[in-house]
């Protein structure tokens, strides 16, 4: 970029979901825009599991959109392994409604999705500027009147911080707090490239046809979180997602969470289904795991944030959604801006309409209707005990030893009355009615 290029109407920092459809949408009404991205290309520094619930977004894309975008594969059979150390159980659901057309949730590849999705915001008339970090507000006065690049002055009416999880720019503008392993879950994937073939037989899928596995138990080793697989089209994503604080605080502790994924790997639920695979995409990111109460605030003057950036996850321990939040908060953010420009007021009064329309979009709702679930996650024993539990009383049901077999009920009964009745288990039974 020339230092001495016009001011634009929206400068958006981050080409992730929330940045692309921020810059699409305000695009596409006629503002002026500049997308930055410090990757490569969009989708070069972007994970996700990654299944995006395609429903509460539909209507916010054009229908050419969704026709024309990389998704992998529609998720028609979804599963819930629980793993005990050396035993597991696999609860398969599949419905009518998971094989209707449209159909509701897919699983994508970021890499090759939001590099599409980058097309189609240059194509909207958005300029979209890899390899450009952004590394501060500029201001004039008080005002935030842009962003730095480097040497570079980028002047525009409104900022949108679409910086994802560590959002510098939220923080510096004074919206969102200090970064602390307590409000962070660690996410690393791998992406294993495999013949389409052998994916359809091995999770036993129709040509075409995806799946997505969950996974709770022995696999993170007491830690809150959990595992996730998911067929891509020519391949399988599998990773972990593991409370932070839980690892000690250290995102980069390689030891800890890359042998909790090779030891995952190697698991026999998961070896048979990756074997003769080869891995072709690492990757290791944060996850904001916020309570309601601790969002950052999303708008003041000049400046909106969207996404990761303000915490719009919904965090599962076992799942994570965060894509249809960030591609809905983007699209609410850039009609926020339009308004704003058609009223010439860039104030916080102004573009808080961001605010009132995300409070009553699925975004916010979502987001407090499932404000109790990790208070509720992290809740050991749904990782170390239930599991195991689970799997043991299914050892003596099905286990016919060199003695013969115990009557089933006594077995079943001790190990249901000691377990899921027991004081604790009665807790976590009653703290689950907030869900
Ligand atoms: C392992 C894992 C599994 C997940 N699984 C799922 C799932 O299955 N379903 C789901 O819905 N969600 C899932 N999520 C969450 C989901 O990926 C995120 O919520 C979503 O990607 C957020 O999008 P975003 O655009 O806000 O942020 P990001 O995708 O993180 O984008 C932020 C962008 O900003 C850029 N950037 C940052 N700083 C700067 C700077 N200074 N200058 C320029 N550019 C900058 C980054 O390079 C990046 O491209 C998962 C997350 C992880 C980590």
């Amino acid at each position: 970029m020339d230092s001495d290029e016009q001011k634009v109407d929206l400068i958006v920092v981050g080409a992730g979901l929330a940045g692309l459809s921020c810059a699409y949408e305000a695009a596409r009404s006629g503002l002026s825009v500049l997308l930055l991205e410090r990757g490569d290309h969009p989708g070069a520094k972007n994970v996700s599991g990654g299944r995006i619930y395609i429903e509460p977004v539909r209507d916010l894309m054009p229908a050419k959109f969704w026709q024309d975008a990389p998704l992998e594969r529609p998720v028609t059979s979804e599963s819930l392994v629980l793993m005990g150390p050396s035993s597991s159980v696999t609860l398969v659901f599949s419905s009518e409604s998971m094989r209707a057309d449209p159909p509701s949730s897919y699983t994508i590849l970021r890499s090759r999705f939001d590099r599409w999705f980058g097309e189609q915001v240059e194509a909207s008339g958005a300029f979209v500027v890899p390899q450009a970090v952004a590394t501060g507000l500029l201001r004039d006065g008080d005002r935030i009147a842009g962003v730095r690049a480097g040497e570079e002055d980028l002047e525009a009416d409104v900022v949108v911080a679409a910086d994802g999880a560590l959002s510098f720019l939220a923080r510096e503008a004074g919206l969102a707090p200090g970064l602390a392993p307590a409000g962070h879950a660690l996410g690393i994937k791998e992406v294993i490239a495999l013949d389409p073939g052998r994916i359809e037989d091995r999770l036993a899928l129709a040509p075409g046809q995806g799946a997505a596995r969950l996974f709770l138990g022995d696999l993170t080793r007491s830690m809150v979180g959990g595992g996730f697989l998911y067929s891509n089209r020519d391949s399988i994503s599998l990773g972990l997602v593991v409370s932070l604080e839980d690892l000690g605080g250290r995102p980069d502790d390689a030891d800890g969470s890359h042998a909790l994924l090779d030891a995952f790997k190697e698991r026999p639920e998961i070896r048979p289904l990756v074997e003769g695979g080869e891995t072709v995409e690492y990757s290791a990111h944060l996850i904001p795991e916020l309570p309601v109460g601790g969002l950052p605030s999303r708008v003041t003057d000049n400046l909106l944030v969207v996404g990761d950036a303000a915490g719009l996850v919904i965090y599962h321990g076992i799942t994570v959604r965060g894509m249809d939040l960030a591609m809905a908060s983007g699209v609410l953010a850039a009609r926020a801006c339009v308004k704003a420009r058609e009223a010439g007021d860039f104030s916080a009064s102004a573009l808080s309409k961001y605010d009132r329309m995300l409070a009553e979009s699925f975004v916010m709702r979502d987001v407090e209707r499932h404000a109790a679930a990790p208070g509720f996650l992290a809740r050991r024993r749904l990782y170390e005990t239930y599991p195991r539990e689970i799997c043991d009383l299914l050892e003596d049901l099905f286990r016919v030893g060199p003695d013969g077999k115990e009557r089933l009920y006594p077995a079943a009964w001790k190990r249901v009355r000691r377990t899921f009745l027991s004081m604790e288990g009665l807790k976590d039974l009653w703290a689950a009615r907030k869900l």
